[in-house]
């Protein structure tokens, strides 16, 4: 790994890359924090379509993560003496909009929870990505404080992943 340290250095063209790539940072948490703030719209209308307890809870307590994942994205800003900017994260809104249609489209049958489980997957896994890069980009610029609030959110995103794949695996076992 290169450029953990926070020490200044006096390579030029170094620091218009580090410079470029703080900035691509800062355009990609508002990004997320965008996408966080349109799943917290879009759960509560998921949880009450879901039909097994187990899905309802899961997403329940998904949705509380993801208002606290909201606020942890202000400290990561924070702790970068930076401020989020408000951006449309244009992949949540189409991944919300075909979990929208979905789900309108198994209403009233049995593989209504199937469809809604496939829906928050894609949500966890563009989450994951993103996290996971934007968590990569801040450990090689030495921003450890950001790694650590990045590195909370994305074991919350990969425990909820891991949830449904579990419910999911439950849910064939009872058909
Ligand atoms: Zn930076
Ligand atoms: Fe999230
Ligand atoms: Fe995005
Ligand atoms: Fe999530």
């Amino acid at each position: 790994m290169k450029n953990t340290n926070t020490q200044p250095n006096d390579n030029t063209e170094e620091k218009d890359m580090n410079q470029d790539l703080h900035e691509l940072l800062l355009d990609e948490l508002s990004d997320i924090q965008n996408a966080e703030k349109q799943l917290v719209a879009a759960l509560p209308k998921m949880i009450k379509a879901a039909k097994s307890d187990e899905l309802r809870s899961a997403l329940e307590t998904h949705l509380e993560e993801t208002k606290g994942q909201v606020t942890r994205l202000d400290e990561v800003a924070q702790s970068l003496n930076e401020k989020l900017k408000s951006k449309k994260c244009a992949a949540m809104e189409g991944i919300l909009k075909e979990a929208d249609e979905l789900v309108k489209e198994q209403k009233d049958k049995s593989s209504l929870d199937a469809a809604i489980i496939a829906a928050g997957q894609k949500v966890e896994h563009y989450e994951i990505a993103s996290y996971g890069t934007v968590r990569a980009w801040a450990e090689q610029m030495g921003h450890s404080e950001a790694v650590d609030l990045l590195q909370e959110t994305l074991d919350e995103e990969t425990a909820a992943d891991e949830k449904l794949t579990e419910i999911a695996e439950s849910l064939e076992g009872k058909e």
